[in-house]
């Protein structure tokens, strides 16, 4: 493992640093960032929510209706009051500046290049800054990814499997296919060295093909890096998840499979975030991903005009915390409100209380809990019984994996013994 990696497996996951063997720990750039105790972490997006392509499950897209009339492009202002102000809450000898959209690439280089001589200028003696970017990939060239090489970033870039697959949700403005040109960025990214990890949403239509969706990421997209994330929106004003959304069940399934094909040959060499995650808390750390975490309020949002949100995934007037450019960034982070928004996530129905898995899941994101209990209780996760079901399939594998740890062996060993098991 390189010095630059493990730099930055530290800043990201530091519980899972001692892992023999299995210490890369996943690199991950999205909404749901691990974060270390006493930090925080904002997903600053330039241009709001403004996007070249129109995939059919984004939640995020409708956000340009809170900002209606805006330019939708960060201003040198916010980008350095942004940077600044990150940099001077980290004590520590590393922080995060992460970039998201709507599509971040839409800014255009200069303003990243920017974005650089202010980390700079800001960073203290010693002080290491790491820049993460989470992209659609479309937009990439040789410049491009020259300088995200040059600057060290880590590159998430979203694709949510093979041609057929990707192509039926991930479409551009006319509706059009968009998975060429992904794979064109993601080669470009390969060709350039540039780190990288695959975003890949598991929706109504890949949950069906984990095998091939899997197969597909770890064999022709050559990637190592990997994170599912359950596309789960609920329709307005309803109990109901829109057409787009994975099932519960066809998410458990799918996290299954890919879980069986992942342990049969890849540990140690494919990582995919959800079973890292998982070996951790199995092996008695806390959770390192907010959605698993008894708490969260700790990943926060940033639109393109300063305001500052409790979290990517409640960007709304009630979720406001202020403008960075009018009350201090910390202010807003270490606020009662937002203490108030991240301890909710520890209110759980009865159902939670008493589920022997809780400890992995912790009943989920918040936004996902629009389902009621048998008895009748709001507020249990949408997809429990997917959840629930992949963390006891998991379970045995887990606890071997532990007491591999334990033993100062490597993970990667539990392939050997499910082959000698038949
Ligand atoms: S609501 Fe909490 S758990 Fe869900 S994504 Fe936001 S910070 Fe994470
Ligand atoms: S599996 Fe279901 S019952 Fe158990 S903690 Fe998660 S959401 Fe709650």
């Amino acid at each position: 493992m390189s010095s630059k990696a493990k730099q930055r497996s530290r800043a990201v996951a530091p519980v899972l640093d001692r892992r023999p063997r299995y210490d890369k720990a996943f690199l991950r750039t999205d909404h749901m960032a691990g974060l270390t105790a006493g930090a925080f972490h904002i997903l600053a997006k330039p241009r709001g929510a403004v996007c070249n392509l129109a995939c059919r499950y984004c939640f995020y897209s409708k956000k340009v209706d809170l900002y209606q009339g805006s330019s939708f492009r960060m201003s040198e202002e916010v980008l350095e009051s942004y940077v600044r102000q990150v940099i001077q809450a980290h004590q520590g000898p590393e922080v995060v500046i992460a970039w998201q959209g709507g599509e971040p690439t839409l800014m255009g280089l200069d303003f990243f290049r920017r974005s650089i001589e202010l980390e700079r200028k800001y960073a203290r003696p010693g002080q290491k800054v790491l820049n993460t970017i989470q992209t659609n990939g479309t937009l990439l060239d040789a410049e491009w990814c020259a300088f995200l090489h040059e600057n060290d970033f880590l590159v998430g870039i979203s694709i949510d499997g093979p041609e057929h697959l990707h192509d039926q949700l991930r479409v551009d403005a006319a509706g059009g296919p968009t998975f060429k040109e992904v794979m064109r960025g993601l080669r470009l990214l390969q060709e350039h060295k540039v780190e990288h990890n695959a975003l890949v949403a598991i929706n109504s239509v890949n949950a069906a093909h984990p095998l091939q969706v899997y197969r597909f990421l770890r064999g022709e997209a050559r990637i190592r890096y990997i994170q599912f994330i359950p596309v789960v929106d609920r329709v307005p004003g309803t109990a109901k998840a829109t057409e787009e959304s994975v099932a519960p069940g066809s998410f458990g399934r799918f996290m299954m499979c890919a879980f069986d094909e992942w342990m049969r040959r890849d540990v140690g060499e494919v990582f995919v975030q959800a079973f890292d995650v998982a070996l951790a808390n199995w092996h008695g750390e806390p959770p390192s991903v907010c959605t698993n975490a008894p708490t969260c309020g700790t990943a926060l949002a940033l639109e393109h005009n300063g305001d500052l949100y409790s979290c990517d995934h409640f960007v709304d007037e009630g979720h406001l915390l202020g403008n960075i450019l009018t009350t201090p960034m910390l202010e807003m982070v270490c606020g009662e409100r937002q203490l108030r928004f991240g301890a909710g996530k520890a209110v759980l129905p009865r159902p939670c209380l008493e589920c022997d898995v809780r400890f992995a899941c912790n009943g989920g994101c918040p936004k996902d809990r629009f389902s009621t209990t048998h008895e009748g209780e709001p507020g249990l996760n949408y997809l429990c019984s997917g959840l629930k079901s992949f963390y006891h399939h998991i379970d045995a594998p887990m606890r071997m994996m532990s007491e591999l740890l334990r033993q100062g062996r490597a993970p990667s060993e539990i392939m050997a013994m499910a082959d000698r098991k038949g």
